[in-house]
């Protein structure tokens, strides 16, 4: 029999290699930037086009390559950062492994140009897909331009599997973001198709941090600092009362290597403990210092991911620094009011008074009483919102006849009267509904109910470009980093259809002078912030259908959430509304909205 085993050829290895590197442009555009660092640079710049598909150029001033080294690169196995097995264990560069730009170029044309100082002549090599094109020298300035254009032109299958182009474009600024924090010394620029996002000049870390998430994190951060003779830790954690509800700005390095750890995140987290809501994340950039001989970074090729040799005692360190970092800026607790069952009203974003400094978890009861004074002035408020959010929306735009009749009947009624012409409607666990009808019971789901009416209602404000608005009384300003601002640039028109007045100010700054006449929750600036951040979350669908997925997720947030009492009249309105919409069954969503159980139904139960 005939032996069947061959050796793959080079370039067809490379390409299977390259899958553990090259996911996507993103991990071009890592790799590139920790070349650039190990190269000592201190200005690098980054050039994208189409979110890195076709081109993805990083440009540093740092040591360069000499000829032969700039051909050799592209080799597997080839670095310069590592000889011998010893040295795998004090690693201290961001490369080693000297596969990064043999994957690379095994799925790309890939252009180097570099030059030495110590060179008067640089040089320029090209390779396509693995082959070597050609090299030549040329005359340029010390440092290195790796130009990685049409990733994955060989492929397809790849190429395919790549997301849209904002999805991609978030992944490189996760990359952009970790390098550019690890790295505050350095100064960073970033271009997407010729657009400038990013210009950081060389700094300190709080002001990188400022430079990249915004001027409002000024104010918002904390230094936390711990030295003991095995860990060094330094950076900044953010307020308590700043913890967003999504995840994505929480960074952890270790000797400046970027990695997720789930076991260090919760040191962290639980560190915050009563100071946040369960769902929260707080912000952080901390950096750990430790000898390379108590860590393993080669479990992973991706290598955000790490092993400690004592990772409890890594636990403990960082728990306890975080703690004092919150202690010696006095946080003091708020209220968890989702254990309080007399606040099921309000969630704690919603609304968060403000407590005598010293106040401990310990004092709670006191805390009760204290807000149970508040209580029933806060819900008398809100109700009355929700109360004229029915009426005076349908007499606004006149909606149907239905409601129309159903609305100047309420305002003119008497109280009395109006408990007789309300179907009794009763509210379970402040989130469903239920009624009886003439054939059995009907049960609603009162938050997509409500949902399903606010998207009608703001569809029509869409079509019919007039949509009302409430001025502001104090203008609100939100700076927003220029990731978010970006984001809101795309969806500007979307928001002014929908009756929001605003003005673009310099320096990333949205100043709202007008809103849509919907009752809020909370200070209208927070309200704001939230609906970018759920803009933030969904990006993927925003690029699928940008004016139907901006309704929807306004819907949302405008809606009635759950834990929201409603009084009888409130519950007719809704259910009113409901049944005048385009489509009472489901939300806008898909979710099911009502759900009916027949007499017959209701009778088989007991049989
Ligand atoms: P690694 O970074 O793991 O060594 P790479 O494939 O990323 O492997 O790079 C191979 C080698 O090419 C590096 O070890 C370094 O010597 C050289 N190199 C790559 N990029 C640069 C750059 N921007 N400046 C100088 N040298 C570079
Ligand atoms: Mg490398």
């Amino acid at each position: 029999m005939q032996d069947i085993i061959r050796l793959l050829p080079d370039s067809l290895a490379n390409q299977i290699a390259a899958g553990e590197v090259v996911q996507r442009p993103a991990s071009v555009v890592k790799e590139l930037l920790e070349n650039a660092i190990d190269a000592k640079s201190t200005k690098i710049t980054v050039v994208v086009q189409d979110a890195g598909k076709t081109l993805i150029q990083v440009v540093d001033n740092g040591i360069g390559m000499s000829e032969t080294d700039a051909r050799l690169c592209f080799e597997r196995h080839a670095t310069s950062k590592i000889r011998e097995t010893q040295d795998l264990f004090q690693i201290r560069t961001m490369g080693f492994r000297g596969e990064a730009l043999a994957s690379i170029a095994a799925v790309a044309k890939v252009e180097l140009k570099t030059k030495r100082e110590s060179d008067d002549l640089g040089t320029h090599i090209c390779i396509e897909g693995s082959q070597f094109k050609f090299q030549e020298e040329i005359a340029s300035s010390t440092g290195t331009v790796m130009t990685v254009k049409s990733l994955f032109f060989n492929v397809p299958a790849r190429r395919n599997f790549l997301k849209s182009n904002p999805v991609e474009m978030r992944h490189i600024l996760d990359e952009f973001h970790r390098v550019a924090l690890a790295n505050p010394k350095i100064e960073f620029s970033l271009f997407n198709n010729d657009l400038e996002i990013y210009h950081l000049p060389a700094g300190k870390l709080s002001q990188r941090i400022v430079g990249i998430f915004g001027k409002n994190y000024q104010k918002q951060i904390v230094p936390c600092a711990e030295e003991s003779p095995f860990l060094k830790i330094s950076g900044y954690i953010g307020k308590p009362q700043n913890a967003k509800k999504t995840r994505g700005e929480q960074f952890l390095f270790v000797n400046y290597r970027f990695v997720k750890h789930g076991y260090l995140h919760h040191a962290i987290v639980q560190a915050f403990e009563d100071l946040i809501a369960k769902e929260a994340h707080p912000f952080y950039v901390l950096f750990l210092e430790i000898d390379p001989k108590h860590i393993d970074i080669n479990v992973h090729p991706k290598k955000t991911e790490i092993k400690f040799d004592d990772e409890r005692t890594v636990y403990s360190i960082i728990h306890a620094a975080v703690k004092k970092a919150l202690s010696i800026h006095h946080f003091t607790p708020s209220l968890d009011f989702d254990t309080n069952a007399n606040f099921q009203t309000f969630s704690q974003k919603d609304f968060t008074p403000s407590f005598p400094k010293n106040t401990s978890p310990r004092e709670k009861s006191n805390l009760v009483n204290w807000q149970n004074l508040y209580e029933g002035l806060e819900k008398r408020a809100i109700t009355d919102e929700h109360f004229q959010l029915g009426i005076e929306e349908t007499k606004l735009e006149q909606e149907s006849t239905i409601i129309q009749s159903r609305a100047n009947q309420l305002s003119q009624e008497s109280n009395s009267e109006k408990v007789a012409t309300e179907r009794p409607v009763f509210q379970i666990q402040q989130e469903f509904l239920v009624a009886p009808m003439a054939s059995g019971l009907l049960l609603i789901h009162q938050q997509a109910a409500h949902e399903r009416i606010l998207y009608d209602r703001f569809q029509k404000y869409h079509e019919t470009q007039n949509p009302p608005s409430q001025q502001l009384l104090f203008p609100v300003e939100l700076s927003l980093n220029p990731a978010d601002f970006q984001l809101f640039s795309d969806i500007q028109s979307e928001l002014q259809a929908l009756g929001f007045l605003f003005e673009v100010l310099e320096g990333h700054k949205i100043r709202f002078n007008g809103v849509p006449t919907i009752p809020m929750k909370g200070s209208e600036k927070e309200w704001l912030e939230q609906l970018l951040e759920q803009f933030k979350n969904h990006q993927d669908a925003l690029k699928v259908n940008k004016q139907d997925t901006v309704l929807k997720m306004f819907a949302k947030r405008a809606s009635l959430k759950k834990g929201t009492t409603l009084n009888p009249t409130e519950m007719n309105l809704l259910i009113d509304q409901l049944f005048a919409s385009s489509n009472p069954n489901f939300a806008p969503d898909g979710t099911t909205i009502l759900v009916q159980l027949g007499a017959e139904e209701l009778r088989n139960w007991f049989a």
